[in-house]
């Protein structure tokens, strides 16, 4: 299980950095005359590269299937669901409302 996560999240991890590297992102880059969006959707894989970083470090301490918040298991199927999660639902839910 902890394998197929793991691979799953690199597989995921190089699919972002890659998405950041093509030429097509700077000639897209180059086109878009608004700044604000080009500026989130850096800030935004940026997050995802936080996000999947601590995943990976969550999955070397062998905390990845607990929730941060209160320690409970964090069901498969919300794993499933969002690979770089750290809550469980309940404490998701009341961190981001
Ligand atoms: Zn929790």
């Amino acid at each position: 299980m902890k394998q197929v996560v793991t691979n799953r999240i690199n597989a995921i991890d190089r699919d972002i950095r890659h998405e950041g590297m093509t030429a097509d992102w700077s000639e897209q880059a180059s086109e878009r005359e608004n700044d604000e969006v080009l500026e989130s959707l850096g800030n935004s894989s940026e997050l995802e590269l936080l996000k999947i970083n601590y995943a990976l470090k969550r999955i070397d301490d062998g905390s990845y299937f607990q929730c941060d918040e209160c320690g409970a298991d964090i069901p498969p199927a919300r794993l499933e669901l969002l690979p770089f999660t750290a809550h469980c639902v309940d404490c998701a839910e009341k961190i981001e409302g």
